[in-house]
C-alpha cells in the first residue's frame, strides 16, 4: 500500500474542502448530542478543559459524564453542558445500568473519553463495557488509552474508525517503543491499518495515520501547546466535530488544525509563555473565522 502520495502535510487550503459551514435552518439536534466521559478526583479540570472545547467546536449538545465529586464543578464550569454522575468516587460501569432521564448509549452521536479519567479497576472495567455496547466510532485519550495499554486485548474492540490521540508516552505505553522517529512512523501508520483505527501521535507536527494507510502532518501548533489541559482541549474539539457528522477523516484533519490554529493564535495575543490550555479554548472562535 506504499505510493508515493502515501504521505501529506495539511494546509489552509485543504480545510476549506473540509469544513461544513452552519446550514441556516440547522438545530440544535442537526449537530448531534455528544457524550463526555472523562475526569477524576483531583482531575476535574481535565474534564472541564475538554467539555468547554467540544461547546466551542460546534456540538448541538453536550452531556459530561463525571464522578460524584465532579458534578457542582462541571454545572458552574460549563453551564451550557448537562451532567450525569457516576456515584463512585472514580468512573465505574454505573452508566450501563438502567438510568432515568439518561439517554441509552447509542443515542449519543460521539462520545470521547480520557481526560483526567484515572485508571482504577472499575474505570477498566467500564471501559471494557463501553467498547462492547458502542459500536460508532469515539476519540479515546489520556487515561482511556492508558488503561487499554494495561489491557492490551481491549485494541481489537475499539470500533473500527475510531480516532485515539495519544503523546509519545502513550503510544509507547500502547505499541512499544521504537529505534528511532522513522520506525515509530512507521509502527503508527502499521497498526492504524491493522486496527482500522485513526491514531494521531501528538506532538510537533502531529502525525495523523489513517486506516487506508495515508499519513497526515498537521502543519499547525507551537511550543506554546506544551502545557497541562492542550490535549484535553484536542480530545473535546474531535469529540464536537464527530458529534456534528464530519465523518473520522475529516474530523481528525480539521480537528488537529484548528487546535494547533487556535494555539498560534492564543500565542501571537499573549506569548507562548503566557498561553494556557484555556487560551486555546478561548481562541477557537478566531480559529473558525479564519478557515
Ligand atoms: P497532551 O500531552 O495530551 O496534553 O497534548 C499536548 C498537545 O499540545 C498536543 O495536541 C500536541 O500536538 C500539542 N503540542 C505539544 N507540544 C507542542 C509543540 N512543541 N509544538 C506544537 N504542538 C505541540
Ligand atoms: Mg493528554
Amino acid at each position: 500500500a506504499r505510493t508515493p502520495t502515501r504521505f501529506h502535510v495539511t494546509d489552509a487550503h485543504m480545510m476549506r474542502t473540509i469544513y461544513q459551514p452552519r446550514q441556516p435552518f440547522a438545530h440544535k439536534g442537526t449537530y448531534g448530542h455528544a457524550l463526555l466521559i472523562a475526569g477524576s478526583y483531583g482531575k476535574i479540570g481535565a474534564a472541564v478543559l475538554s467539555a468547554k472545547a467540544c461547546l466551542h467546536s460546534g456540538v448541538g449538545l453536550l452531556t459530561c459524564y463525571v464522578p460524584q465529586c465532579g458534578y457542582q464543578i462541571m454545572q458552574i464550569s460549563a453551564p451550557a453542558a448537562m451532567c450525569i454522575t457516576d456515584p463512585q468516587e472514580t468512573h465505574s460501569s454505573h452508566f450501563h445500568e438502567t438510568q432515568p432521564h439518561t439517554p441509552a448509549l447509542h443515542q449519543f452521536r460521539a462520545i470521547g473519553i480520557g481526560p483526567g479519567l484515572g485508571t482504577a479497576t472499575p474505570t477498566a472495567k467500564a471501559l471494557e463495557l463501553l467498547l462492547d455496547q458502542y459500536r460508532q466510532p469515539m476519540v479515546i485519550d489520556a487515561d482511556a488509552l492508558n488503561i487499554i495499554a494495561a489491557y492490551p486485548f481491549l485494541l481489537s474492540r475499539i470500533p473500527h474508525g475510531s480516532v485515539l490521540t495519544p503523546h509519545p508516552k502513550e503510544f509507547e505505553r500502547l505499541f512499544g517503543s521504537t529505534e528511532n522517529d522513522f520506525a515509530r512512523l512507521e509502527l503508527l501508520s502499521e497498526q492504524a491499518i491493522n486496527l482500522q483505527l485513526y491514531l494521531l501521535l501528538k506532538g510537533r507536527f502531529t502525525a495523523i495515520a489513517c486506516p487506508d494507510g495515508s499519513v497526515y502532518f498537521n502543519s499547525t501548533g507551537n511550543p506554546g501547546m506544551a502545557t497541562g489541559g492542550s490535549g484535553d482541549v484536542l480530545t473535546g474539539i474531535l469529540t464536537a466535530l464527530l458529534a456534528q457528522g464530519y465523518a473520522p477523516k475529516a474530523a481528525v484533519l480539521l480537528g488537529a488544525y484548528l487546535h494547533g490554529l487556535a494555539g498560534d493564535i492564543a500565542a501571537a495575543r499573549m506569548s507562548q509563555e503566557a498561553m494556557t490550555a484555556e487560551s486555546i479554548i478561548d481562541c477557537l472562535g478566531p480559529a473558525f473565522l479564519q478557515l
